[in-house]
């Protein structure tokens, strides 16, 4: 896990930046319920009317205003005002007109009157100390002037001793009054209502295009945070599978390690764009709706606390369930994988033992047990969404409940109590996402951990050799080598020393299982011996690099590899830039031209996925001219003329002997005939050498050799040597 999440470092410019971006936008789709509210409260309920405070008043009802106020509330209102006379045109009138925007309040044929305006210069604190001075004061004209009326409600309202009525109260008289002085000197207020709305809905629908916008470069981020991070690990999960030994190889297996650099990177990959959102997003609106919210009420806060607690305990029940299952899918795949490829490439054993139905069922057991544990945690995820709305529409209804009873003892505006609303969802949504996360991190982690096992494996054959500048003898030397496969009881070869020549070939006999394509196996490092000493010229094999050693040798493996491509660059395989002239030359000796020729395209001609348009024979041949084009100091062949016929098989050796005389050869043979003329053979017998030398000294002196050879070659052929 660890070592996934170091990949995620070098993005830390990106995630810090994707952190900002969260952050505006939680701070934005936070504005949205306070707008939401103050349409209600102020647009609609308050007829738009944002304050108590007149922007202007005609004189006579200042003069009123003034009366019913307290000497203080008196003082702070005469400093807030300043006369203003629209008929009297001298010089300070014309002044406050241009200077004082709330004289275009009053229209030209209601200049008949004189007026006091709110300065323009007020401060915040002043407006919010001067809210409640009106508050006070309004309230109080307001009861006067209604029981001048003499209107029965107003009455009432007359009758109420003003000092005991609650704030809110007052300040809603006190916002009417000021809406009905407005209307007595023929200010609209239908447009000041509308121009309220119209702003605040104006400003929603820019908050809302922002959010939009900032959450699309949140994607945008975060998906080219994982892109990067997925690409960095399937390349160097790539690498390292490239460096693998045998041991490292069968202990993951390939079906394992394909699904591990395919599968389980992909499910990094869509968790990491997930948690990349979420992760930050989550804690961020949690903790900014839950200060919202409380500014607004907080004898409602255990509303939210207890759909909390619901949210997290089912969360927890739905994934103490589904948990375990994710790892077993992850394993499932694995399965399936390896049904899949052995299934496919098998498939001609398949058609031929009729065994369709053997590995349908082999298919079908996998995949149905993959299919019933996904179905089964799909179902359990299905409950999710209902029981979170379940959570959800509870909430509204407790808060709708217990929100009405605050309105009705005047503590709550019905605005607020949406907001409140839109608060307590947003904080639920968030708990919803963090949540969430418990869901996908876990299921990343038990994918990052696969990837990690891959990436941390330790390297049993490791590349430490620092020699790189020796003689070119071709001198492959074995001294008592000995060597086991992890959790064998014995020794697959045993105390084997032998010595390759330059210009010399030295040939490899033995029943099959006898070690033969071990010992080659170990030239190039793709094993490690357990005893003794590998060196080439003179030098140990572990201290080359693997570059250098690796450079020396070419190989023909047993089973003949192809790749896509053309026979070209099959040919030329690893080193680029070869002549035509070269690559034919590699293909004449490796007896490979006859079909390259008949080929349409030459040597252009293509070649299928593991050269499935060729014939096992031509697959040697073309593997072959592969490491014959290679023009490597050590040339190993195992056994890779067995797909050849005999008069192919002796061409090919002639050719070999003629054109590779300056190349140590190692021949690994069943047939006699293929090393017949080799300058020496080693007989293998149960991975202990049981004779060296030439074909007709070890018929003499090795039993083994000769039974091999007896069982091959004609009485004639044996006596001939004899
Ligand atoms: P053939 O002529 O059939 O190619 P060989 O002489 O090349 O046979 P090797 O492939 O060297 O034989 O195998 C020698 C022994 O090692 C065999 O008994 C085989 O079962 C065993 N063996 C090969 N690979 C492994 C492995 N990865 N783990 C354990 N044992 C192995
Ligand atoms: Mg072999």
């Amino acid at each position: 896990m660890k070592r996934v999440l170091r990949y995620f470092n070098s993005h830390l410019p990106y995630i810090i930046l994707l952190v900002a971006i969260l952050s505006g936008q939680v701070w934005l789709e936070l504005r949205l319920p306070q707008y939401t509210s103050n349409i209600v409260n102020v647009g609609i309920q308050q007829g738009g009317i944002e304050m108590t405070i007149p922007q202007i008043i005609d004189e006579s009802k200042y003069g009123m205003i003034l009366s019913m106020s307290s000497d203080k509330d008196r003082a702070n209102i005469a400093e807030s005002y300043e006369y203003w006379s629209p008929q009297n045109n001298n010089l300070k009138n014309k002044e406050i007109k241009d200077r004082n925007e709330n004289t275009n309040l009053i229209s030209k044929n209601h200049y008949n009157k004189n007026y006091y305006v709110l300065k323009n210069d007020l401060k915040k604190d002043k407006l919010n100390k001067l809210d409640k001075v009106f508050s006070r004061s309004l309230s109080a004209f307001a009861a006067y002037t209604m029981n001048l009326q003499g209107a029965s409600s107003s009455r009432m309202l007359a009758n109420i001793d003003q000092s005991k009525l609650p704030d809110f109260m007052k300040r809603q008289i006190a916002i009417k009054t000021t809406e009905s002085i407005y209307k007595s000197n023929g200010i609209n207020t239908d447009k000041m209502q509308k121009d309220y709305l119209w702003k605040v809905g104006a400003l929603m629908l820019l908050i809302a295009l922002s959010i939009g916008i900032l959450s699309v470069t949140v994607s945008y981020i975060a998906s080219r945070i994982s892109t990067k991070v997925c690409t960095k690990l399937r390349s160097d999960s790539y690498n390292k599978v490239l460096r693998f030994s045998d041991y490292e190889m069968n202990k993951f297996t390939s079906a394992s390690l394909i699904s591990r650099t395919t599968n389980d990177i992909q499910q990094i990959q869509q968790s990491s764009v997930l948690a990349l959102k979420f992760v930050f997003y989550g804690p961020i609106m949690a903790i900014c709706a839950f200060i919202q919210i409380s500014k607004l009420n907080m004898s409602m806060i255990w509303i939210i606390i207890l759909a909390i607690f619901a949210t997290l305990v089912s969360i927890a029940i739905i994934m103490s369930l589904a948990l375990p299952r994710f790892k077993l899918i992850q394993t499932m795949i694995d399965k399936l994988n390896l049904v899949s490829i052995e299934f496919i490439t098998g498939i001609e054993v398949n058609r031929v033992f009729n065994a369709s139905k053997h590995e349908e069922e082999r298919f079908d057991l996998v995949n149905s047990e993959l299919t019933a544990i996904n179905l089964f945690v799909s179902k359990i995820m299905s409950f999710m969404m209902p029981i979170m709305m379940l959570i959800m529409n509870g909430a509204t209804l407790l808060i709708v409940w217990f929100g009405a009873k605050n309105i009705d003892k005047g503590q709550l505006f019905v605005g607020d109590m949406m907001a409140f609303i839109q608060y307590a969802m947003m904080i639920i949504m968030a708990f919803l996402f963090i949540s969430m996360m418990s869901v996908i991190v876990p299921r990343a982690m038990i994918s990052a951990n696969r990837i990690g096992e891959v990436l941390d494996s330790p390297i049993r054959i490791k590349d430490e050799g620092r020699i790189k500048d020796f003689t070119k003898s071709g001198v492959v030397e074995f001294e008592n080598v000995s060597f086991k496969y992890d959790g064998a009881s014995y020794n697959i070869i045993e105390d084997i020393s032998f010595k390759t020549q330059k210009g010399k070939t030295t040939a490899i006999i033995g029943a099959t299982g006898s070690g033969k394509s071990t010992i080659v196996n170990l030239i190039p490092r793709f094993l490690e011996s357990t005893k003794g000493r590998i060196t080439l010229d003179g030098v140990d094999i572990k201290e080359i690099p693997f570059k250098v050693l690796r450079d020396k040798i070419a190989l023909v493996p047993q089973k003949a590899v192809i790749f896509s491509g053309t026979i070209e660059s099959n040919i030329e395989y690893g080193k680029c830039a070869y002549s035509r002239s070269e690559l034919k030359r590699a293909a004449e000796i490796a007896q490979a031209m006859d079909f390259v020729e008949g080929k349409e395209d030459g040597f252009s001609s293509k070649i299928e996925q593991s050269g499935s348009n060729l014939s096992g024979g031509q697959k040697q041949r073309l593997a072959i001219a592969r490491a014959v084009a290679k023009d490597s100091e050590i040339i190993i062949f195992d056994d890779s003329f067995s797909a050849l016929d005999a008069t192919t098989d002796r061409k090919l050796r002639n050719e070999i002997k003629k054109n590779l005389q300056d190349k140590a050869i190692i021949i690994v043979a069943q047939r006699i005939n293929t090393i017949i003329s080799a300058d020496e053979i080693l007989v293998l017998d149960n991975g202990k050498l049981v004779g060296k030398g030439k074909h007709s000294d070890l018929l003499k002196t090795c039993q083994v050799y000769y039974e091999i050879a007896k069982s091959q070659l004609t009485e004639e052929e044996l006596s001939n040597v004899r």
